[in-house]
């Protein structure tokens, strides 16, 4: 980690190390196996496991899956997938629900303490009796319940001789505090409902309030990294950990969650658009998740760079979604062969061209990285070029191919275009070119100059492909009320073309920079051995500016 972006929890870290509070420093990453991890996850992630990495500490991956309702195994697994593919290594894997027996007993403790009660009212009444900022909650008969009875009741919710919403256990805090979170929060809640891991041992579970801090301090976890909308939640936090007895005192640090432009962050919404068929699931590649992301062609290594870079801050941003495809090209930039694609193929037909005859041309894979070598390209007297690449009545400073002009064909050599072949409905199917033998590539020809240079694929060898283009899925600059509103209807575009012949042994999750059409990855889901197809990551140039 060379960043030298601002990280205020690090300056604690070292703190903490320095003046003795802590030995060694524990840290975790807890997501709810209730959806896929997406990119602002991915910047907990990385500030969790290089804050561990960078001072020696230690990592816990948590499963924080404390309710039955939305988890599952599949989700359990994506995740693990995920943090693997991104790079980094937990020391530990819990569960939370592994701690469920422990957590009762913590809240027998505090019943015994008189600090917990099993109340009576519906969900809606305790709300109502919470009162509001201006005013005091009001008490409830409940709360003066024995411990005797509560330790009873809190029993028989247990054995499941309540139904769901019945009977919750509360903290008895302060129906009059200021912080609404303390006045007497809920912190088991009766669930009838199978529990992916627990099976039907459990109808009661905790609160995330009361099982977060206790999964945190039995872990003995030293710095508990959330983002800032929990931060009204610490007063709880750290009453739990007081009085459960638990003697570790984990230390809860909030920073600002990631906000992306274009793109929804919330796994809720992502479901959303998964189950309503908005995107094929969650890997697709317009999906934020790290699973979309990796398919499109994000690296591992771009999203890591994107994540340190950020930086973490106290107070809420909006970051530019261009800043994430910035890195990546970085990344690419010295990696991918650069090699020509044909999105939109309109044929040429160089006349003087020998019919039958196929040379192999010279091309470096990658001018800006030597070692990338070199490799042979076709040509013959048939090529594809790119449809927008020729116009019949161009404007002014079109430089591209029109009837009378010449341009370069990159690694080969200056074609002229002398005529245009049309269907019966005007349509133009084919040009017809002359090429000149003196102009090769690499010749050092410097008899005349061209303004335009356009890549090309030899037709001959070309070898089929299919062009995935995405456009951002959600458009902020669009109106409505619910985010689906702003999705945008046309956020993948398809096109059929022709890559190099030399593509052919081309894998799924390969990255190629396709002359002046930006960086692909070959799909994994759609690639077949009859078609490739390509997601393009990103275009070429970006006005964003770091
Ligand atoms: P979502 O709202 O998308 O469901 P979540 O916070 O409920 O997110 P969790 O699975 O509970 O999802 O998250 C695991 C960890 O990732 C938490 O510590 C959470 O703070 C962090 N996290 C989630 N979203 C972001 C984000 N946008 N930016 C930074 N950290 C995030
Ligand atoms: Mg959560
Ligand atoms: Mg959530």
């Amino acid at each position: 980690n060379t960043s030298n972006t601002s990280n205020f929890i690090k300056h604690i870290v070292k703190e903490d190390l320095a003046n003795g509070t802590h030995k060694e420093i524990i840290t975790r990453f807890p997501p709810e196996p209730n959806g896929y991890l997406h990119i602002g996850h991915a910047k907990s992630i990385v500030l969790n496991f290089e804050l561990a990495a960078e001072f020696n500490g230690k990592i816990n991956l948590r499963f924080d899956d404390t309710n039955p309702l939305k988890e599952d195994q599949e989700y359990v697994d994506a995740i693990k997938e995920d943090i693997s593919w991104l790079g980094y290594e937990w020391d530990n894997l819990h569960f939370a629900s592994n701690y469920f027996e422990e957590m009762y007993s913590r809240a027998i403790l505090l019943i015994k303490k008189r600090m917990a009660y099993v109340e009576d009212l519906s969900q809606e009444e305790i709300r109502e009796y919470r009162g509001s900022l201006h005013e005091a909650g009001k008490e409830s008969d409940s709360r003066s319940r024995s411990v005797e009875e509560n330790l009873e009741l809190f029993e028989k919710m247990k054995n499941g001789d309540f139904a769901n919403g019945e009977k919750v256990l509360r903290a008895k805090i302060d129906m009059a505090s200021p912080n609404i979170n303390l006045r007497d929060p809920v912190i088991y809640r009766i669930s009838h409902t199978e529990h992916h891991n627990t099976g039907n041992t459990w109808c009661i579970y905790p609160m995330y309030s009361f099982a977060h801090p206790l999964e945190d301090a039995i872990e003995g976890v030293t710095h508990s990294l959330c983002t800032l909308e929990f931060e009204d939640q610490r007063p709880l936090y750290d009453w739990v950990v007081e009085h459960s007895e638990i003697h570790a005192t984990p230390r809860q640090y909030e920073f600002a969650r990631l906000n992306l432009t274009n793109t929804v962050l919330s796994k809720r919404k992502l479901k959303q658009l998964v189950d309503e068929n908005y995107v094929d699931g969650w890997d697709d590649p317009r999906m934020p998740t790290i699973s979309g992301l990796r398919r499109r062609g994000f690296t591992a290594e771009s999203i890591r760079t994107f994540a340190r870079e950020i930086g973490v801050a106290k107070s809420d941003n909006l970051v530019d979604v261009r800043m994430l495809e910035h890195f990546l090209r970085e990344d690419l930039k010295l990696k991918a062969p650069r090699t020509m694609a044909v999105l939109d193929p309109l044929k040429v037909v160089i006349t003087n061209y020998p019919e039958g005859e196929v040379e192999w041309l010279d091309a470096d894979n990658n001018p800006e990285n030597e070692e990338m070598g070199t490799r042979k390209i076709p040509f013959s007297r048939e090529i594809y070029i790119e449809k927008s690449d020729f116009m019949e009545d161009p404007p002014k400073k079109y430089f591209r191919l029109f009837p009378g002009n010449e341009v370069r064909l990159k690694h080969a050599y200056f074609i002229k275009c002398n005529e245009v072949i049309k269907d019966e409905d005007g349509n133009v199917v084919e040009i017809h070119c002359t090429y000149d033998p003196e102009t090769k590539s690499g010749s050092g020809f410097t008899g005349r100059k061209v303004k335009g240079t356009l890549h090309f694929v030899e037709a001959t060898q070309a070898k089929k492909a299919e062009y995935r283009l995405y456009h951002s899925l959600i458009e902020d600059e669009r109106e409505g009320d619910s985010f689906l509103d702003f999705v945008n209807p046309d956020s993948l575009e398809i096109t059929h073309g022709y890559v190099e012949a030399n593509m052919d042994d081309a894998k799924p999750q390969d990255k190629f920079q396709f002359f002046r059409h930006g960086y692909f990855n070959v799909d994994s889901k759609h690639t077949t051995e009859d078609m490739l197809v390509f997601n393009r990551i990103v275009e070429l140039k970006s006005s964003f500016k770091l």
